[in-house]
């Protein structure tokens, strides 16, 4: 065994805390390696802190979902939810595994589309596509989902304008006994307003209409949720069937299965807790085989999954800066990670952990951020080693949405790496430099001079 460092006795306060079901887990686990590389080496090599992403857990995680719904149900797509993480590497490791991409922004379209996914493979979703957006989109045969009725309006105008037939779904938005409801994007499913527009398609017929989609929110943690969303929209689409005579191509659920990650606050832990694939897909695939859709109509099952697929990728490795004690005596460690690069500090307690076996000892400790900001938390009670300065921790869990909400903020952001499933550590993004902020400032001729 390796001869730990000294550490220096102490005389702890107990405290008694919140037991779960198992009672207080105080032994603290290392993280060496991931994927069997040193978390020293890819440090030293890339500095601190560190973001690195296993493609290896990317392309399980994506086979182990896409397996639970493959066999529920005869035909599966999934698209690649482009703003959950929208790294080059990630979503042509999703694309290779054959995910379409789903885009809510010009940006994230013209992204997909740069990295070489055909515009048939793109579903455009969101609040604000811009008009030369859908004009491109159009050309494209992207498919579009409608969020209302002035883009619905847009759409029509643009039909004539290109003379084409645009391949269009509405988003609903519904009442699954999820509160508050996600009533903002869409139309509504009970007071009517998603016939209302559906009628008005088929009835104008300058719109190709080839699915129906949902999001019902993010961090889902009820499969029933899901069950109740595919239910209505499948009969809605049965109601297209009768009253039409029309078929869609596609019943499209959207995203938000719960990753393995512990919001705060919850009593239990997210691993335990949150649905596995298998629970989603069982829910959504009954409620369409046990719908009214005609069974040679069953319409192609699209999933948007963002969150549950990346989430448990990513790893932020980082670096103790110093350790304090606050005021009331409380322990506090201060890392170089800061809420600007990890935002999901503010709804998850991520697990941190050693990047060296520690011993036994273990405090309470409140784990602040490098910024100059009071909220800079990281995590406010974590049951921590005694961590000293110098020592590297390595957050996990970290893959879904931080690495496209991050914001430089006093500090840059840093780099990204993804371990390959050779085991070899590719740099995906470079580390921001100073050179990297002032190259987007201008400087007005009269501002270039001073003397203090
Ligand atoms: C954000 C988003 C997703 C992905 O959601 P996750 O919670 O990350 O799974 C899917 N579809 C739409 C329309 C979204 O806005």
């Amino acid at each position: 065994m390796e001869k730990l460092p000294f550490e220096r006795p102490v005389i702890k306060k107990l405290n008694a805390g919140m037991p779960g079901k198992f009672g207080m887990k105080t032994a603290i686990t290392p993280v060496t390696h991931i994927d069997q590389v040193a978390v020293n080496d890819m440090m030293e090599e890339h500095g601190s802190p560190l973001f690195v992403i296993s493609e290896n857990t990317l392309r399980r995680t994506y086979r182990e979902a896409k397996r639970a719904f493959d066999t529920r149900y005869p035909k599966v797509q999934f698209a690649w939810s482009y703003k959950t993480n929208y790294l080059n590497a990630v979503c042509s490791v999703f694309h290779q595994e054959g995910a379409w991409a789903e885009v809510v922004s010009g940006f994230e379209y013209k992204k997909a589309l740069a990295l070489g996914v055909e515009g048939r493979h793109i579903i455009f979703n969101g609040p604000d596509k811009k008009r030369e957006d859908l004009i491109v989109a159009i050309n494209n045969n992207s498919l579009i989902h409608i969020d209302h009725f002035d883009e619905m309006y847009m759409l029509n105008e643009l039909a004539d304008e290109t003379g084409k037939k645009p391949m269009v779904a509405i988003r609903v938005n519904m009442d699954v006994g999820i509160y508050p409801m996600w009533d903002r994007f869409g139309f509504n499913y009970e007071n009517g307003e998603a016939w209302d527009a559906l009628n008005r398609i088929m009835t104008v017929g300058k719109l190709q209409l080839t699915g129906l989609h949902t999001h019902i929110g993010t961090y889902m943690l009820s499969s029933e949720a899901y069950r109740l969303a595919a239910a209505k929209l499948a009969g809605l689409a049965a109601g297209l069937e009768g009253k039409y005579g029309h078929v869609l191509g596609y019943i499209d659920v959207g995203g938000g299965f719960a990753s393995k990650n512990t919001l705060k606050g919850a009593y239990y832990s997210g691993a335990d807790t949150a649905p596995g694939f298998d629970e989603y897909a069982e829910a959504i695939s009954s409620a369409l085989v046990n719908s009214a859709i005609k069974p040679e109509n069953m319409p192609l099952l699209i999933l948007e999954t963002g969150r549950a697929l990346v989430d448990d990728a990513g790893y932020v490795l980082g670096t103790v800066i110093a350790n304090k004690r606050l005021a009331d005596g409380r322990r506090s460690t201060i890392l170089d990670i800061g809420v600007n690069i990890l935002f999901t500090s503010f709804w998850y307690d991520h697990q941190i952990s050693p990047a060296r076996p520690v011993s036994e000892h273990t405090e309470e400790t409140t784990i602040y951020g490098p910024l100059c900001m009071n909220i800079d938390v990281i995590k406010e009670a974590a049951v921590m080693p005694l961590l000293k300065t110098g020592d590297r921790v390595v957050i996990s869990r970290v893959g879904a949405y931080n690495m496209t909400q991050w914001m430089q903020f006093i500090t840059m952001r840093p780099r990204v790496v993804m371990i390959g499933t050779d085991r070899r550590v590719h740099l995906v993004r470079e580390g921001e430099e100073l050179e990297t902020i002032n190259s987007l400032e201008r400087m007005p001729e009269h501002l270039k001079e001073f003397r203090l």
